[in-house]
């Protein structure tokens, strides 16, 4: 664009931080300084996901809380869709280094049709789409959601969690035969990316890492 009228633009509405609100300097700048250095992020931030009879490696980037928490809320519930691109930068880092060589296609953890519609948008597709981007491999539609099931945020532990999710998604044709990097928005107790990952291989997968944006505590 234009250098004088990204100027006005900035002027009339100025940039602010993904993850606090507060204005930062150029559109460029996505996050505050102060923010960068307080995210929490996860040392060592990987788990086993329990996979039918197996177990799938899985990634966060951030830990679920104060402006992670708050930043992700926004990008969800109040859309601000353009949020996932830049937190899906984050993400990417992460996958690259953690899991880099294990996938050759992205794909992600979709909303129900009805979910969709009321939204707009689907924010684990713009973080995987993101991701896809950066690392220069296809983004490939895999699942679909087949029941609305209840928001797992609402449910307390995974013994409410898994019975919830079992069955809840199928399989779109093109799955068989891939290594696939599989992305959620928050992984708390893992239901839904066992779920999703289990379907994957049942449907012909050859390979199937998971990967979120942030962890919350789950139990
Ligand atoms: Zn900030």
């Amino acid at each position: 664009m234009i250098r004088p009228l990204r100027f006005i633009i900035d002027l009339l509405f100025p940039p602010k931080c993904c993850f606090c609100g507060k204005i930062v300097f150029t559109h460029r700048d996505d996050v505050c300084p102060a923010c960068w250095e307080a995210l929490p992020g996860l040392s060592g931030g990987e788990r086993r996901l329990e996979v039918s009879a197996r177990t799938a490696r899985c990634v966060s980037a951030l830990r679920y809380e104060g402006a992670v928490r708050r930043g992700f809320l926004r990008y969800k519930f109040s859309g601000d869709y353009w949020l996932g691109e830049v937190f899906g930068e984050i993400l990417a880092g992460v996958v690259f280094e953690a899991l880099g060589g294990e996938f050759d296609a992205v794909t992600w953890v979709p909303l129900s049709a009805r979910r969709l519609r009321k939204r707009g948008y689907d924010q684990a597709k713009i973080l995987a789409g993101t991701v896809a981007g950066l690392l220069g491999l296809p983004l490939v539609p895999t699942l679909f959601k087949k029941r609305d099931t209840a928001a797992n945020s609402s449910l307390r532990n995974a013994a409410e969690r898994q019975p919830n999710v079992a069955g809840a998604y199928g399989i779109l044709p093109g799955a068989e035969g891939l290594r696939l990097l599989l992305i959620d928005d928050v992984l708390t107790t893992g239901a839904t990316l066992s779920e999703c990952a289990g379907t994957l291989l049942q449907g012909g997968a050859a390979h199937v890492v998971c990967a979120a944006f942030a962890e919350a505590d789950g139990s």
